[in-house]
């Protein structure tokens, strides 16, 4: 009988109990699975960063944490966490990032609120955007959803090139990595999508500095990490033109204060954290999979590089 505690506030227990209870079953895993076990008992923690656990330190039989998020930054430099980290990684995750990559990609593209507020009684003819074909598109990160919103928007033909850490080869794809591929990135994207993690390296990546190397007028969208961006950078760029629009999911503070200068900002949109959430009947697979791999003695899938800091 394999212990594991369910360590998680937002993410529901009555949502996930029977989703994961299930998946386990299927994997053929005899588990005791509940929010309250005794802390050296527990052989596994299915973990959120706003759950009760803090100290990992008790939990003395520990094999792994499975974080049910993308994002590790609140968890990865907890000093008291010696077993293998996993981050979630998950199908429905990806699905929906595409989808509000995609959207407020599109938006953008298409000027779409000019009509949506448009309906005034004037006849706004005579504004044809690009082709898709014409508009390229960046994406800082190709992890899952980097990789995932990338595939999406070369299939509406958008060209799209992206940035990671190591070199990549991806099919239709312009992938760099580096220094300079950051700068070539930047150069062409006349839209560009962040999803990094946020990590030493990638704070404040998009700064006064970066964003002057981007064609005027261009888009940003951030549903990654908040501190991934300047914001007075952001902000003078707004003022001065060189950004035009940037449709903002995440920031350094959250939820962020009612007077903060981005909610009255006429070209910026603020979504309160919503791009995408980790689906429980997928994630229950997933977490399900990494169990069933740790007790087979296999390595565990999507483990943190604690050095990296993600
Ligand atoms: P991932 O699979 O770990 O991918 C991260 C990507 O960023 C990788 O391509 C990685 O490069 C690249 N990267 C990391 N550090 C870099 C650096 N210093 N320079 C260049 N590239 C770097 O992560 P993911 O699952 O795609 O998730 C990405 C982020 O999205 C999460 O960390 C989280 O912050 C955010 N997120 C937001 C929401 C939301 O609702 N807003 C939901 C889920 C996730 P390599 O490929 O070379 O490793």
């Amino acid at each position: 009988m394999l212990n594991i505690q369910f360590s998680a506030r937002y993410e529901k227990w009555d949502d996930y109990a029977e989703p994961l209870r299930k998946a386990f079953l299927e994997n053929g895993l005899n588990v005791k699975l509940a929010q309250d076990l005794p802390p050296d008992e527990v052989d596994y923690i299915i973990y959120a960063p706003n759950g009760p656990v803090t100290d990992f330190t008790p939990y003395t039989k520990l094999k792994a944490v499975l974080n049910l998020w993308a994002g590790v930054e609140d968890v990865v430099g907890n000093e008291t966490l010696t077993v293998p980290l996993c981050r979630m990684v998950d199908n429905g995750l990806s699905e929906g990032m595409t989808e509000w990559v995609t959207g407020h990609v599109l938006r953008h593209h298409l000027g779409m609120d000019t009509h949506i507020h448009g309906q005034d009684g004037v006849w706004r003819a005579g504004r044809v955007p690009p082709l898709a074909r014409d508009r390229p598109i960046g994406i800082l990160g190709l992890g899952a959803l980097g990789q995932a919103c990338g595939k999406a928007l070369r299939m509406l033909n958008f060209p799209v090139s992206g940035w990671s850490r190591s070199e990549k080869n991806i099919h239709d794809i312009t992938c760099h990595f580096g220094d300079d591929g950051l700068r070539a990135v930047l150069a062409t994207s006349q839209t560009l999508v962040l999803l990094l993690p946020l990590t030493d390296a990638t704070t404040h990546i998009l700064n006064a500095e970066t964003i002057s190397l981007m064609p005027r007028g261009a888009v940003i969208i951030n549903p990654g990490r908040g501190p991934l961006i300047d914001d007075d950078a952001l902000l003078n760029a707004l003022a001065s033109g060189q950004i035009s629009r940037a449709t903002l999911d995440v920031f350094a503070t959250e939820p962020l204060p009612p007077e903060h200068p981005y909610w009255a900002h006429p070209n910026v949109t603020v979504t309160p954290h919503i791009a995408s959430e980790t689906r429980v009947d997928t994630a229950a697979q997933v977490i399900a999979d990494n169990v069933k791999r740790g007790e087979n003695g296999e390595p565990f899938a999507h483990v943190v590089d604690r050095t990296a800091g993600y």
